[in-house]
């Protein structure tokens, strides 16, 4: 049993609009490529509004405007950024090194190397999202990362003073306020006055997340983390209110921002469409709450919170709110999200501001295949070998000239043939 009782835009509507995104942004960033600062100086003026004489901010001006925040803004920032630090800690802890002999002197091993340069975007075109900061900036630098190179823009022509404050705090070392594809690109690529970088990372709009899209290969990136969806799994167990309210958190993130319910109980999402409706004119962020609703919002009503789970897991969605009677089954029958959230102590709204796990998290399906940025996502885990065994050398010297030669790799077959020889008779020869 199924029932719909508000149902999304059409599918072909949501597609044509990201075929438009991403014709616009192949093009500027192919002007960044061959213009360099110039270009990236036009599409700040044209989309930012915003020309300075240099995008980074010299140690001074960082010190000025740090100097502005106010002291509990920057006390709130340091108790998030330490939970964000705790949790980023933990998971480099568990990354486990190890070299093992796997033949008599044939040792194999495994390290995580941090990337040498990273490219951390604090989004900040509609709000300043100074959370972003400390998800991408701490995290890098727990990873070990010897360059962190952090952009945000400016909103509305005005210096986000508390998203710098934590972009610094955070330990970024270098500190542009630059958005956008122009900011992207222009870390991707090098430009005349901006560094390179091996790796970008961070959330943004669909411009931003495209641009990372389109630039990777040149440049890592950690994962495709676009506009921000939420889905709540909801029985008769849950508050209709608090629900409406949760959904409405996320769809305030802007006009492309999905918002789902996925419950069990029809009156309960009769009660949550009439609370949202209700709420929505006094919300005063209902300029993108509102269209986000009316043209992502969804709410479904399933026979049982097994078939909830598993229409959930067909969403793959960033965000899963799990408010029945027992949601931690959720960790055991859920396998496509971004992050869970379980139970009403909780909600998407502590994940992204203050509880610790990160908040970049995969959107448009790719928590199918990857989870959230994490201290991994800055490492490079790469693999070394040594054989200090002839007999080992000869065995897999043999080995290696019959199995390349299967595969018609003559020049290979002899690294293994000459080795062979080498090791068994003390010369070389083939
Ligand atoms: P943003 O910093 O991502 O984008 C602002 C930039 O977009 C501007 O600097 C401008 O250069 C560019 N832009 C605007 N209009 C453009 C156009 N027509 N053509 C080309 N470029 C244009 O900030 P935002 O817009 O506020 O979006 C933040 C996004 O980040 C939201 O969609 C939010 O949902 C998302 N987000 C995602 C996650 C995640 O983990 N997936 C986490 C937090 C936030």
């Amino acid at each position: 049993m199924s029932e719909v009782l508000k149902s999304a835009v059409p599918a072909a509507q949501v597609a044509a609009e990201r075929d438009d995104v991403s014709e616009r942004v192949r093009g500027i960033i192919a002007d960044i490529r061959d213009r360099g600062d110039a270009a990236v100086r036009d599409y700040s003026t044209k989309f930012d509004s915003w020309s300075p004489e240099r995008f980074r901010l010299s140690a001074g001006e960082i010190e000025r405007i740090v100097a502005r925040v106010p002291g509990q803004v920057l006390d709130d920032i340091r108790f998030v950024q330490d939970q964000v630090r705790t949790f980023a800690g933990h998971q480099r802890e568990s990354l486990r090194e190890f070299e093992v002999e796997t033949l008599p002197g044939v040792h194999l091993g495994q390290k995580h190397v941090p990337v040498s340069a990273a490219g951390a975007y604090v989004p900040g075109g509609r709000y300043p999202l100074t959370a972003s900061a400390h998800m991408t900036i701490v995290t890098a630098k727990v990873a070990g990362v010897p360059r962190v190179a952090a952009c945000t823009p400016p909103i509305r022509g005005e210096i986000p003073e508390a998203t710098v404050a934590a972009m610094h705090l955070a330990g970024a070392d270098e500190i542009y306020l630059l958005g956008g594809v122009q900011a992207v690109a222009a870390l991707a690529v090098g430009t005349e006055t901006i560094g390179g970088v091996d790796l970008l990372a961070g959330p943004g709009n669909a411009y931003v997340a495209e641009a990372k899209r389109q630039l990777f290969g040149e440049v890592g990136i950690d994962l495709f983390a676009g506009p921000t969806e939420v889905l709540i799994v909801a029985d008769h167990t849950a508050d209709p209110f608090v629900v409406a309210v949760d959904l409405l958190s996320q769809a305030e993130h802007g006009p492309d921002s999905p918002a789902v319910l996925i419950t069990t109980s029809a009156a309960l999402g009769r009660e949550v469409l009439g609370h949202v409706e209700a709420l929505l004119p006094g919300m005063p962020t209902r300029d993108f709450a509102g269209p986000a609703w009316r043209d992502h919002g969804e709410i479904h009503v399933v026979g049982s919170v097994d078939e909830a789970f598993a229409l959930a897991d067909s969403y793959a969605a960033e965000h899963v709110q799990v408010l029945t009677e027992q949601p931690r089954q959720a960790l055991e029958k859920m396998h496509d999200y971004g992050a869970l959230f379980l139970g009403p102590g909780t909600c998407v709204s502590y994940g992204d501001k203050v509880i610790g796990t990160n908040h970049v998290l995969p959107t448009r399906g790719a928590a199918r295949y990857t989870g959230g940025l994490w201290v991994g996502k800055y490492l490079k885990t790469v693999t070394y070998q040594e054989v200090t065994n002839s007999e080992s050398s000869v065995r897999l010297g043999e080995v290696c000239g019959r199995a390349a030669r299967v595969e018609l790799f003559e020049g290979h077959a002899r690294s293994g043939d000459v080795r062979a020889a080498e090791f068994r008779r003390g010369e070389l020869s083939w």
